[in-house]
């Protein structure tokens, strides 16, 4: 539905380009995140598709139509900013119904879809307090009616509630994703956290430097991701590097930097003998088991209860530390285990944050577009 090929811009004279070739395609209907640190591209991106900047190069189409040269308010998208941009003078109801007041809509037909948008944002009754008289949660709520009402066949939120404190911000999340379900709405949701962005999500973007790393559903990042930053930023990672010493599909074998090996699922066979490689594995897939008089034995440094699991800190025969959450606790600090790494829990990953292991999407820019210098 909503498709962006190739996205080039560069601001003034700034040495690295805010976004930097991206592609991405959106399905109707999807809710869809765009995950990254902050400065990585993601309002740039927004502004965008929303008409508020041009790209140096590219196209963003909705539909079969490109959105190339259409100003902002003749695209069929609407976006909500984290600082809500309210207007301050005007009461509830006036903000929700400015846009449709410039369009020339009845003022009936105003009337009943003013009514059905206090509803649906759960704001009956507060239609004539001002933005003032409202908490920042009811704010938010505001400028999501205005943005609704107005029908957009993508709605565009900028961390929506980053304003919002931990509790409000959980209620938030809930009431718009059922919102968005409830109305079949497509949602193209920015945001840093990366807790919010799987929680939210049919699927997500992760973004750094102005490049799009990864696209797919929440499981699929999480378990596996296709590169360092991806595996760093989303979750807790182990990362253990090593040297493949049997080559093979779909398993091989890699001998660690303190010289036990471990066998690895990675299926495709592109690993020669002895290329250096760099593993992943997440915390709670390492096991840990009583340890055995005959094998070596890992040393537990620190145990932390957190209720639901507990999270320990776990030393290696030479040297190598991995952090474990297992659920429940029962293992104490100074206690000896067997540590397991299963083979399909190893991931091998690519190790240069700015070059993923899929590289097939990636092209260089057009003929007259700036490169970024490094990411
Ligand atoms: P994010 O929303 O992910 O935090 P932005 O899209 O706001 O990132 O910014 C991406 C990069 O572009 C940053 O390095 C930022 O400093 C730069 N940038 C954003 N807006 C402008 C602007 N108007 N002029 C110059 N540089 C900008
Ligand atoms: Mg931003």
């Amino acid at each position: 539905m909503l498709t962006l090929t190739q996205v080039w811009k560069t601001y003034g004279r700034e040495p690295r380009s805010a976004v930097a070739g991206i592609n991405l395609e959106i399905q109707a209907g999807e809710f869809f995140a765009l995950l990254g640190p902050s400065g990585c591209g993601k309002t740039t991106t927004l502004r965008l598709i929303a008409g508020f900047e041009t790209p140096d190069a590219g196209d963003i189409r909705l539909g079969e139509r490109s959105l190339i040269g259409l100003p902002p308010f003749q695209r069929p998208v609407h976006t909500v900013f984290q600082n809500y941009a309210l207007f301050p003078h005007l009461n509830v109801a006036r903000n929700i119904s400015f846009g449709l007041e410039l369009k020339g809509v009845s003022r009936g037909e105003i009337r009943s879809q003013v009514g059905e948008m206090l509803a649906l944002v759960r704001l009956d009754g507060l239609a004539h307090r001002t933005p003032r008289e409202l908490s920042g949660g009811q704010q938010q709520r505001v400028a999501l009616a205005r943005a609704l009402i107005q029908k957009p066949q993508v709605l565009l939120l900028d961390e929506p509630l980053g304003a919002l404190d931990l509790k409000l911000r959980k209620q938030m999340q809930g009431e718009l994703k059922q919102m968005q379900q409830q109305l079949g709405l497509t949602f193209l949701y920015v945001t840093h956290d990366q807790e919010e962005a799987l929680t939210l999500s049919n699927r997500l973007a992760v973004m750094q430097g102005g490049r799009i790393l990864q696209v797919g559903s929440p499981q699929e990042v999480y378990e596996q991701p296709a590169c360092y930053f991806v595996a760093d930023f989303i979750g807790e990672s182990n990362f253990l590097t090593g040297q493949v010493v049997a080559p093979g599909s779909p398993w091989v074998q890699v001998r660690l930097s303190n010289d036990q090996q471990v066998r690895v699922h990675h299926p495709g066979g592109n690993l020669s003998m002895g290329a250096e490689v760099t593993l992943v594995i997440r915390p709670e897939q390492v096991q840990l088991q009583p340890a055995t008089p005959t094998e070596p034995s890992a040393l537990i440094t620190q145990a932390d209860y957190l209720g639901l699991d507990t999270r320990y800190r776990v030393q290696l025969p030479g040297g190598i530390g991995l952090q474990v959450r297992q659920a429940g606790g029962g293992l104490h600090i100074g206690e000896r285990v067997q540590v397991n790494l299963p083979a399909t829990a190893l991931r091998v990953i690519g190790l240069d944050p700015s070059f993923p292991v899929d590289q097939e999407h990636w092209q260089p820019p057009p003929q007259g577009v700036r490169q970024p210098e490094t990411i």
